[in-house]
């Protein structure tokens, strides 16, 4: 089943039980204090707080997505992408928890011949709060799992709150078992990568107050009222149903995939960390390319360098791979053919896109030019001195060269020269500490906008830098 026939089965679904289709926000959001739509309820957070009465008693839309904290997990998981689509059906209001449950129970085991996704009930697993009797009962009333297909799982994974004052509630998420083959038993309380999480449904049922943190507060009372938010990962039931592996080699992404490796001449599936490369050039490519159509442009800050973060990831995977020229007219073109039928607007306005992404390429290039230089001469000077390349000269590299520490090391290593990571490692958590410090300065100049930020306990999506470097498999 292609993507576009999930996504449209989707709409079509909760139109029919009576959800009013909204098509999806931006990719940047409205609040200027989150950088990016990291949601399907995000456009909906005024309705879904009450500051603003709701257009509509329910609501469905397919959320273009952008997560920067997933970033690490790119290409390694099977599941994550910076840019994704967050299939949503929302009730502000309206029904609650037994319709919610039944509505994701019969769209996941409806045949596909009926219009539904066809998933068979015995690969399906859920979760729930472990307090919530009546979450329970529901999946037991309304669903075919026995009960230990139904388990109980903790705050920490199964409520959701703002970490302020105001609207809370159980979460129940239902997974797919990829199969034994890929994993232990046990369902998803293992926390195997055997079970994929498919689809979040959140109950927001409790007011609350007294917040000491995400998972520790007073219930004052259920809220007068109670709304429903869920979220479905397109690409995650995409993969599945297009019997592939992972969601970079789904119909949207995978075109992007094969190119590079055409480029680079590698044979995808042979080389794990060659693979982890072209899965990352093939989700980097695809959000660069949606986020520039939603008018952000590479920069030093903010979304901007979020952005330019992505695409000189892309360069410098294609490095890797063997590839030192310029690539991305050969790879946009194919991620924009590859969208288009979704989000017409990538082909409409490709000459801005790619004037903006090419432009980036070209900058970048350079820049590894100018750095392999001094990287060069530092390694010279080590080999002769019988030392390592010092941490500080890798980190200017990094800080004022924009030259990433994988190729400082991919360089060295060649050389046979090791590099002091001990030092680049304290000086990246130094800058990261400022960076730190200098978004809490900010944030207090801020108006209050925090109900916003915290949605679904993601927290900021402020990028301090990649949280962990990790080269060849070993964690710096
Ligand atoms: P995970 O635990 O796998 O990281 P999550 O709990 O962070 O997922 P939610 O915040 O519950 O995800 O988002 C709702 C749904 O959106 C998930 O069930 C999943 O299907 C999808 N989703 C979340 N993050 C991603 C991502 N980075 N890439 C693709 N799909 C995602
Ligand atoms: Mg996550
Ligand atoms: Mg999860
Ligand atoms: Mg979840």
């Amino acid at each position: 089943m292609q993507t576009a026939e999930i996504h449209r089965r989707w709409l079509d679904f909760f139109e029919k039980k009576g959800h009013t289709v909204v098509p999806s926000a931006s990719l940047v959001s409205d609040d200027p204090s989150l950088m990016f739509t990291v949601a399907g309820m995000v456009p909906f957070v005024p309705y879904l707080s009450g500051l603003v009465p709701a257009p509509f008693d329910r609501a469905t839309s397919v959320q273009k997505c952008i997560r920067t904290n997933d970033i690490e997990e790119v290409g390694k998981t099977p599941r994550h992408g910076t840019f994704f689509q967050m299939c949503g059906n929302f009730s502000f209001g309206d029904y609650f928890k037994e319709g919610a449950i039944r509505f994701a129970w019969e769209l996941l085991t409806t045949s596909e011949a009926d219009g539904g996704l066809g998933f068979a009930p015995e690969d399906l697993w859920v979760t729930v709060y472990e307090e919530d009797e009546e979450a329970i009962a529901l999946w037991r009333e309304h669903s075919t799992l026995p009960d230990e297909r139904i388990q109980r799982l903790g705050k920490d994974t199964n409520y959701w709150s703002t970490g302020q004052p105001g609207p809370a509630g159980p979460c129940s998420e239902i997974f797919y078992d990829l199969g034994p083959e890929y994993g232990v038993d046990g369902g998803p309380a293992t926390d195997d990568d055997r079970y994929v999480e498919i689809w979040n449904l959140v109950f927001m049922q409790y007011e609350v107050a007294d917040v000491r943190s995400k998972t520790d507060f007073t219930i004052l009372g259920e809220l007068p009222r109670k709304n429903i938010d869920t979220g479905m990962g397109l690409e995650r039931v995409a993969f599945i149903k297009q019997g592939v592996q992972n969601m970079y080699e789904i119909d949207q992404v995978r075109p992007v995939l094969d190119r590079a490796a055409e480029i680079a001449g590698k044979t995808y599936g042979e080389d794990h960390a060659d693979d982890v490369r072209l899965r990352v050039i093939a989700d980097h490519v695809r959000s660069g390319l949606m986020l520039i159509a939603d008018g952000v442009t590479p920069s030093n800050e903010g979304r901007g360098y979020i952005l330019r973060r992505l695409l000189r990831r892309v360069i410098l995977s294609m490095r890797l791979l063997g590839v030192e020229g310029p690539c991305f007219a050969e790879l946009f073109p194919v991620s924009r053919d590859a969208m288009q039928a979704a989000y017409p607007a990538v082909a409409e306005d490709f000459a801005f896109i790619e004037r903006a992404a090419y432009a980036e390429e070209k900058t970048f290039l350079r820049t590894l030019a100018s750095g392999i230089q001094i990287l060069d001469s530092a390694v010279d000077a080590a080999k002769s001195a019988n030392a390592a390349v010092p941490g500080d000269t890798a980190f200017l590299l990094h800080d004022t060269h924009g030259f990433p520490i994988e190729l400082t090391l991919e360089i060295a290593e060649e050389a046979g020269v090791p590099v002091d990571a001990e030092v680049f490692t304290s000086l990246m958590q130094e800058q990261r500490d400022r960076a730190k410090a200098d978004a809490k300065a900010k944030k207090g100049q801020r108006a209050d906008l925090s109900i916003y930020k915290e949605l679904r306990g993601l927290g900021e999506t402020l990028f301090t830098g990649y949280g962990e470097l990790v080269h060849e498999g070993r964690v710096l």
